[in-house]
């Protein structure tokens, strides 16, 4: 049988120390398949280097980049071949330092070549990990060598053409008896650009290369063993699922389930791959996969949690008997690239749900000029605080007698928008934040 090419992409807390690298590094060595690692920062330095971004005093800068500098020297120091692994990173971080002590201004460009540090490093090290432990060669790949991206700086779009052009001569001659470590999270744009995908994107780098290389397989490696039924961090008694697919599994990222970064799957439904997620610490443990299509198709598999929403209502009574106004309203939010969730309407007022997570990092979401804009033809509402509740299976549009059970588990709770109908994998609604993770833990103990 000839072989199959799996992607194996590991995380943060998969990375964090020289344990833990070494773990991953003997899940990649059981499996002569997994050909192309993507890894993460080591766990807690992109925010280290977000925070670096911030600060503007010499002082503050240099107390970050000697906790960077440590604690990367520090996995160094296991390895056999410490030096030469030592300079190589040193030779990154004080890259990083040059640009860290001679930046004037944070601008986007500067905050994303700040932040892809966190990926080469981690890289260059676990290339050093996995070198020492199995037996083929390993290749450290620059990942912005084949991610190259528009240059929406923060969460920039992947050009899948191009993409597939630089897989082509970069990797795919050189796959056999070979291993290549790269990097999530960063890309770049034609022009030569350092570019990010958002926080959480090495799960979407991941799904990218799958895609580019034409995979088999692509394995996320976490800290849970699979994905559950709700965030066993706030689900106490969430249990593992051993299947499930594509369509709910995407559905599962959208609405907050950080296991997957959001936009993972859609590379994986284009080319039909099939996902693998389980646990770095405990591979041996069943994981979840991702799929087309399930044997079993239960209509709730699983609830997720988004929290930090904010709905917009607006009111006009130009709504009345006339049309163009939604088409007005969605082309002011349009111009300002502002993605919008779930929207319910009346005769008179249009609410709709947006992602206080989403956009670019420290651009206010919702700009105050937008709202200006809204006002000269409508009256606008904002609340804030909310959190977005998903119950989230199968034919959920067709299921009949649902809605009932679920809003009786609600008794008390001031729910502010349902949306249901629109999507047979999905009925969410808004609660308030400060009871949203009772009702998930209320709707799992009743439904699964
Ligand atoms: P990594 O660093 O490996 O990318 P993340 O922290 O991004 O890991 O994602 C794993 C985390 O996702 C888990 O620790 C868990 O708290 C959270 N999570 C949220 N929803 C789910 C879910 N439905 N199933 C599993 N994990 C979930
Ligand atoms: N290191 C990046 C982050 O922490 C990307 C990732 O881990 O997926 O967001
Ligand atoms: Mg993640």
């Amino acid at each position: 049988m000839p072989d199959l090419i799996k992607v194996a992409k590991f995380g943060g807390t998969s990375m964090a120390n020289y344990e833990a690298m070494n773990r991953c590094a003997n899940i990649v060595k059981s499996d002569s398949d997994k050909k192309i690692i993507v890894v993460s920062a080591t766990s807690g330095t992109t925010n280290l280097l977000t925070t670096l971004i911030g600060v503007k005093n010499p002082d503050d800068k240099h107390q970050i980049m000697n906790q960077i500098r440590e604690k990367h020297y520090e996995i160094c120091d296991s390895l056999k071949y410490k030096e030469e692994a030592k300079r190589r990173v040193a030779q990154l971080i004080d890259d990083l330092e040059k640009k860290v002590i001679s930046s004037k201004a944070a601008t986007s460009q500067y905050s994303d070549e700040v932040l892809s540090f966190g990926e080469l490093i981690s890289s260059t090290i676990f290339s050093y990990v996995l070198r020492e432990s199995i037996g083929k060669k390993v290749e450290w790949l620059d990942a912005r060598e084949i991610i190259q991206t528009d240059h929406n700086h923060g969460s920039a779009e992947p050009d899948i053409e191009s993409i597939e052009k630089n897989a082509e001569t970069v990797i795919l001659p050189h796959l056999k008896g070979s291993c290549f470590v790269t990097q999530g999270f960063i890309g770049r744009t034609k022009s030569g650009v350092t570019t990010t995908l958002g926080r959480g994107g090495s799960d979407y780098s991941a799904a990218v290369f799958a895609e580019a290389v034409n995979a088999d397989v692509l394995e996320i490696w976490t800290d849970v063993t699979a994905v559950y039924t709700s965030d066993p961090r706030i689900v106490k008694k969430a249990k593992p699922i051993t299947e499930i697919s594509f369509n709910e599994a995407a559905e599962l990222s959208v609405f907050g389930a950080k296991v997957l970064h959001p936009a993972t799957m859609v590379p994986a439904i284009r080319k039909n791959i099939r996902v693998y997620v389980g646990s770095s610490m405990e591979p041996h443990l069943p994981g979840t996969w991702i799929m087309k299509n399930t044997k079993e198709k239960p209509p709730i598999r699983a609830i997720s949690l988004r929290k930090n929403q904010t709905l917009l209502t607006v009111h006009s009574l130009d709504m009345l008997y006339r049309h163009g106004f939604l088409a007005r309203l969605f082309k002011v939010l349009s111009n300002h690239k502002i993605s919008v969730d779930l929207v319910t309407t009346s005769e008179v007022s249009v609410s709709l749900t947006l992602d206080t997570n989403a956009g670019t990092p420290g651009k206010d979401f919702l700009p105050k000029s937008v709202i200006s804009e809204l006002k000269t033809f409508c009256e606008v509402e904002i609340e804030e605080n909310l959190s977005l509740i998903a119950l989230i299976g199968n034919n959920l549009h067709t299921t009949s007698g649902l809605s009932g059970p679920v809003f009786s588990t609600l008794e008390g709770i001031n729910v502010r928008l349902i949306c249901h109908g629109a999507s047979s994998h999905n009925l969410c609604f808004l609660v308030d934040q400060q009871s949203a993770e009772k009702v998930v833990q209320k709707l799992h103990e009743r439904f699964i």
